[in-house]
């Protein structure tokens, strides 16, 4: 497939394809589940297939765990918990957490392959994003094994027993790293569901698991749908849940384990503000703004999908941001070229393409950069609405796209009211030279991760998680150890 440039067409030069190459992997034909340490098929009987979004080719057959496999996996889970895991000391635990990020080093190419076959996204951001990320929160978490007695949890702080953690498709392998990892170094076993369209890096990772020579059912790792989801939430023998997803599933996944006594993380949806003053070095802010909501084509909960900027800069910002958007390569996600690649489903694309209609029924103004799009497969060009207000629905509902609503502000209270003008709570970004008025900001937003002059950074030592309709608890750092600890 080729890649296709946002520039002007009939532009004097092009990008030549430099496309990775996909030998490196190898798909195979069908998956099992991964329980109790190896590849078996489904009591269910049930499968899916998987398939390449950019192109609609099918990838593969994968099991759907039914009921009976779900318990197979939580009773697997729970042997290696009492028997092995979970009796392990934090040094012993930790080389196995080394020896799963230094094998995900090594095949780091494979998984950045895989992960943008199946979901979508560019190679260079799975290549330099997403998979560099896991192994570090492997390295990070194996760090913390052995020291969790200094951490300031108490002398001999304890696991709390079989986590059911289940994650989205944005970030396929990263979610699982951000749920396994601090789980196993807490002295916790586990039951992983990857998301329905993205579950083959997880099933990669079962198997970088298996050659670690973790204690069978350490990690366990189901496929299927929701259904499968919400049997592992629902199931008895789980003592913690951890999710990451849409806040409308959250909420369900909350009724569900209230009043079981289960521990509960949730990881939900974001409306994120990106605030730009008009004191801001207005070319390092646009590279934010993209950064902020095109990075994984909008895939991202923490996206900065609101642009408030200073009236008295606006224009000159949304200018440099529509020069900006029309050098984005929009296309083959396996060219190293690419920018933006494909959405990673058409129920995903259906719901970007009902808000962006939503947004123009409502008066805003829709712009894109020239783009022609490839005929198969799931695209969307990058977009941006102006002359947007509080009200509309592009600013006030999750689009999880590459789109962006621009609103303006014209001192700094009614920029963090706008800011704060959501029921999400997860992310904002703020963008000025004055260090006073950085702070001045990250006290009045409500939000759990502010970042300031960048977007979009992550580091497993630094907690993540939001407020309000964007879910509690947190993950990463010290913070996100205490979710896989006991009282
Ligand atoms: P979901 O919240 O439905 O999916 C997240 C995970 O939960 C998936 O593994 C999913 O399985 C599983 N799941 C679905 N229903 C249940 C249930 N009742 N109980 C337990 N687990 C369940 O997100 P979608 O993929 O459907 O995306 C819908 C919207 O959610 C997006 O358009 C986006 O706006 C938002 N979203 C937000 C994310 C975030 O990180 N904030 C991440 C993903 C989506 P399966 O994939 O098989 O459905």
């Amino acid at each position: 497939m080729a890649s296709v440039s946002t520039t002007t067409p009939g532009a004097d030069w092009e990008y030549a394809p430099a496309p990775e190459s996909r030998e490196i992997v190898t798909i195979q034909r069908e998956y099992g589940l991964f329980v109790d340490g190896e590849f078996v098929p489904p009591a269910s009987g049930e499968s899916f297939t998987t398939l390449n979004p950019a192109s609609e080719e099918t990838l593969a057959t994968v099991a759907e765990a039914g009921a009976a496999d779900v318990d197979r996996a939580v009773a697997s889970a729970r042997k290696a918990f009492e028997a092995t895991w979970g009796r392990l000391p934090g040094r012993e635990r930790a080389k196995y957490l080394y020896r799963i990020a230094r094998a995900i080093q090594e095949r780091a190419r494979e998984f950045a392959v895989l992960e943008s076959l199946d979901n979508g996204k560019p190679i260079k951001e799975s290549r330099d994003v997403d998979i560099p990320l896991a192994a570090a929160h492997f390295f990070y978490h194996a760090g913390w094994a052995d020291k969790l007695g200094y951490a300031g949890f108490g002398p001999d702080p304890r696991p709390i027993g079989v986590a059911g953690q289940v994650i989205p498709w944005n970030f396929p392998l990263l979610m699982a790293a951000w749920k396994l990892a601090p789980a196993l170094a807490t002295g916790n076993t586990c039951v992983l569901k990857p998301a329905e369209t993205t579950p083959l890096t997880a099933l990669l990772l079962a198997e970088v698991i298996a050659e670690a020579g973790l204690p069978p059912g350490t990690v366990n790792i189901i496929t299927g749908d929701g259904r499968t989801g919400a049997a592992l939430v629902g199931h008895g023998g789980v003592d913690k849940v951890a999710f990451t997803g849409s806040t409308e599933v959250g909420k369900e996944i909350q009724a569900a384990v209230a009043g079981t006594g289960k521990r509960l993380t949730l990881e939900l949806g974001g409306k994120a503000a990106n605030v730009v003053f008009d004191d801001a070095p207005i070319d390092q802010a646009v590279e934010g703004i993209v950064n902020g909501i095109f990075f994984n084509q909008g895939h991202v909960c923490c996206a900065g999908s609101r642009l408030l900027v200073q009236e008295s800069v606006a224009d000159a910002v949304l200018d440099r941001l529509k020069r900006r958007l029309a050098t984005l390569r929009l296309g083959d996600p396996l060219d190293k070229n690419t920018d933006i690649g494909a959405i990673n489903s058409r129920p995903q694309l259906d719901k970007i393409e009902g808000l962006v209609a939503a947004g123009e029924a409502e008066g805003a103004q829709r712009w894109s950069p020239p783009c022609r799009l490839p005929a198969r497969g799931y695209w969307f060009p990058p977009t941006v609405f102006s002359g947007v207000s509080q009200s509309h629905k592009i600013a006030r509902e999750e689009i999880f796209g590459p789109v962006l609503s621009v609103l303006t502000f014209r001192t700094p209270e009614e920029a963090v009211a706008k800011a704060n003008n959501t029921p999400y709570g997860l992310s904002a970004g703020v963008w000025t030279e004055k260090g006073s008025r950085i702070l001045w900001m990250a006290q009045r937003l409500r939000a759990g991760v502010i970042w300031a002059n960048t977007y979009n950074r992550f580091d497993p030592a630094s907690p993540f998680g939001g407020y309000q309709e964007s879910g509690f608890g947190r993950e990463g750092g010290r913070a996100g150890l205490a979710a896989y600890l006991g009282a």
